[in-house]
């Protein structure tokens, strides 16, 4: 089963990404994540995409689908994948279908956490200090998004048209967010569903 964790920066993507991975086996590919971890590492890739970053611009389509595309045949082996942070632009959602259907797969749903912009600019505003993300402060955070509505929420109608979107509560506590996943994935997973 390959998933879209879809939805603006701070609406709790990487959170349910992670609660998935645990209770379904899938693995988590977030391309955040791994750009993060190649500043860390001060690679070449790092050295080229930070300030982008910093500033709450995307990177190239071509690194994050060269990202993704490495990971695909570890999300094989997983039995899928909880795409977090990707696709971000509708030549990534293309790029994304292809990459799939050339290993015989597919996006099976798009699980978009909505949210209200405002709520959430005011939800994330006390947490700048303490995330310890570059790009987590007041301007970066609206550039990010600005990047969302201008780039990214265009893909929304993209899936709509394949049938395979889902909306879900993303104002609502972590676990009540969980629960809105569980009910569209059609249920808890087995290994969760007694808790
Ligand atoms: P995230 O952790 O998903 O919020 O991503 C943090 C930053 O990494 C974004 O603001 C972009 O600068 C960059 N980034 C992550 N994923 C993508 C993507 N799919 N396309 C372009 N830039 C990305």
């Amino acid at each position: 089963m390959n998933l879209i964790l879809f939805g603006p920066p701070a609406a709790g993507k990487g959170t349910q990404a992670k609660r998935l991975v645990e209770t379904r086996g899938l693995i988590q590919l977030s391309t955040g994540d791994m750009l993060r971890a190649a500043i860390a590492s001060g690679s070449d890739l790092g050295r080229m995409v930070e300030g982008i970053m910093s500033r709450g611009d995307l990177v190239t389509d071509e690194i994050v689908i060269g990202l993704i595309e490495e990971q695909l045949p570890r999300a094989d082996a997983a039995g899928g994948a909880i795409f977090d942070g990707f696709p971000r632009t509708l030549a990534q959602a293309r790029a994304l279908d292809a990459m799939l259907a050339r290993r015989g797969g597919a996006i099976d749903l798009v699980i978009r956490l909505k949210v209200d912009e405002a709520a959430l600019k005011a939800r994330v505003a006390g947490r700048f200090a303490e995330s310890g993300r570059a790009d987590d402060n007041p301007e970066a955070f609206a550039q990010r998004l600005v990047a969302y509505n201008r780039d990214t929420a265009p893909l929304l109608p993209y899936y709509a048209d394949q049938g395979k979107l889902v909306d879900v509560d993303g104002m609502a506590d972590v676990l009540g967010v969980s629960g809105e996943i569980d009910f569209a994935l059609g249920g808890p997973a087995p290994a969760d569903a007694d808790t």
